[in-house]
């Protein structure tokens, strides 16, 4: 049992948790960079995920490619770059 940093609660990391890890870490180059294992709790987990990320709120702004006005969760303000759909599959094929 491990003990959440965030609430102090107890959660378990098992094997499976574990292969999963190992099967998601990355290898560049031949080297395997290993993702860590979880030093929070699953519900500490999913509430970190959830402030961050805009699930909510759709803002409308231009698509950076074609300049068409489109619906986005990222508000005019911020700088990722955004694509309309036509514009990403476009970039992907
Ligand atoms: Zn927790």
């Amino acid at each position: 049992m491990e003990n959440c940093k965030q609430c102090g609660g107890k959660f378990e990391i098992t094997s499976e948790d574990l292969t999963h890890l190992s099967q998601l870490s990355p290898v560049f180059d031949g080297k395997k960079f290993s993702i860590p294992s979880p030093k929070k709790c699953p519900s500490c987990r999913q509430q970190n995920r959830l402030a961050f990320r805009n699930e909510r709120t759709l803002y409308t702004r231009k698509c950076d490619l074609s300049g068409k006005q489109i619906l986005s969760i990222y508000s005019p303000e911020r700088k990722e770059i955004v694509y309309c759909e036509e514009c990403y599959l476009k970039d992907l094929y």
